[in-house]
């Protein structure tokens, strides 16, 4: 091979690959940055630049770059078995994972349906949602309902319950409009109002739509704790339970997509978990169907799951071929990607990484009050392994120019909108935090000076 450098691949790549979420004019003055490996919370470039990895290359990755031990359990899988079609064949790393996804989910979500990545999987929960009012004699049942700014991916059905107007509005004619309820989004709570009961209120609106259209509704869709395309939006896990009581009045099943807040990130294994009843409760919930992907493989390979409940799966168990559920993609449970979620679910275990994860966030909190107590930052919050505030500025164009200018510090940061976010990969070390503060303070008085 002849050598490689930064220019000519961000050359090549602009002319040959048509790249995700952008706009690709922008690219005639914003460079792309090839990337030639991985190391732990870094990437590095052709020319031995490190970039501090603080979204988690989009909220994948838990376990660093190219770790030794998912690196390992890829390879010896692909020594055995690299994939086999999942109808008619099965194979050990997909049983184990589903074996194991049951004890860890909440109780009662016992069957596994796999797809390649998060929208996919709600696709799949929708039409699951769908055809299991069909079967059970309610044909009605097919809208569905989600939270305002909602994002649950950008596949046609995904998107028609998305509320990201950038994402949506050119595809209007596509998709079937589904209804929003407001977002519980903490930040919208009136002055004086704790997020505890500005939730309440919420779940009321919930309530008065449901009892009007409920025999029209299959589910209601929720991304639980954290609104993450809408700017790492939180809000109280009140509204989960009441969410959840709701929709068992009501006969709506509740499809929680844990794409981005599953597998840890929010502190528990599910942010499910979280859903309380009362001030400093917290009792769990089960939902109808719970949505995974983004970091299931640990951020090496795409997967994504749908659990759900036996009641539901019985629904479907007939003579008749076409009460199944006949959903396929090609790649179906591929091995290599199971083992790789496999790895991860190990170093869970072998590494108390929750346990973990909750010193790693108090010392974070603890050095990040400078950033906390910046005159232009707003709305500081944080949960679990997430961390997100708004930077209050009036110039155009933030996100792309911080952007840029956290590149300069060597720092990947993505903001959505005004809001800067982190969402670093779990092996990040005291030092490494340290760095993510010191860079980001520096890019946050650049972009406000
Ligand atoms: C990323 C994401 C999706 C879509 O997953 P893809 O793998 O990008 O298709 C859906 N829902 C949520 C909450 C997400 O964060």
């Amino acid at each position: 091979m002849t050598k490689t450098s930064n220019l000519d691949l961000l050359h090549r790549s602009r002319a040959a690959v048509w790249h995700p979420c952008t706009q690709m004019k922008q690219h005639e003055t914003l460079p792309l940055i090839p990337i030639q490996r991985g190391d732990g919370a870094w990437l590095v470039d052709f020319n031995g630049v490190r970039y501090l990895d603080a979204v988690s290359s989009w909220w994948v990755n838990l376990f660093g770059h190219c770790n030794p031990r998912i690196n390992a359990a890829i390879v010896e899988q692909l020594g055995q078995l690299e994939h086999v079609m999942l109808a008619g064949f099965t194979h050990e790393p997909v049983i184990t994972l589903s074996e194991r996804l049951a004890k860890l989910a909440p109780t009662g979500l016992g069957h596994c349906f796999y797809a390649s990545d998060g929208a996919s999987a709600v696709e799949i929960a929708l039409k699951m949602s769908a055809h299991y009012w069909r079967n059970c004699g309610y044909p009605d049942k097919t809208n569905f309902i989600s939270l305002q700014n909602s994002y649950h991916g950008e596949t046609l059905g995904a998107l028609s319950v998305t509320d990201v107007a950038l994402f949506k509005d050119a595809y209007g004619a596509l998709l079937k409009q589904h209804a929003t309820v407001p977002s519980p989004d903490s930040r919208l709570a009136e002055a004086g109002e704790s997020s505890h009961d500005y939730a309440l209120r919420c779940a009321v609106q919930l309530e008065d739509y449901l009892q009007q259209h409920h025999q029209n509704i299959a589910a209601f869709i929720i991304e639980p704790l954290v609104q993450g395309a809408a700017g790492m939006a939180m809000y109280h896990p009140v509204y989960l339970a009441r969410a959840r009581a709701l929709c068992d009045q009501f006969n709506v099943h509740l499809i929680a997509d844990e794409i981005a807040v599953g597998m840890g990130r929010t502190g528990t294994m599910f942010a499910c978990e979280q859903a309380s009843a009362g001030i400093g409760q917290m009792n769990g919930i089960t939902p109808d169907f719970l949505c995974l992907s983004k970091g299931i493989t640990g951020g090496y390979l795409p997967l994504s799951v749908v659990m759900t409940r036996g009641q539901i799966y019985q629904a479907f168990y007939a003579d008749e071929i076409a009460r199944g559920f006949l959903h396929s993609h090609s790649y179906t449970g591929n091995p290599l990607a199971c083992r790789a979620a496999l790895a991860t679910l190990d170093i869970f275990e072998q590494d108390n990484v929750l346990a973990e994860n909750k010193n790693k966030a108090a010392y974070f909190n603890r050095i990040a009050q400078p950033l906390r107590a910046h005159p232009h930052v707003k709305h500081f919050r944080n949960i679990g392994m997430i961390w997100a505030f708004e930077v209050e500025q009036t110039k155009p164009n933030f996100a792309q120019r911080c952007f840029a200018l956290a590149l300069e510090q060597q720092l990947l940061l993505r903001p959505i909108g005004n809001t800067l976010y982190f969402i670093p990969p779990y092996i990040i070390s005291e030092a490494e935090m340290d760095e993510l503060i010191t860079r980001t303070l520096i890019v946050i008085d650049r972009l406000t000076n």
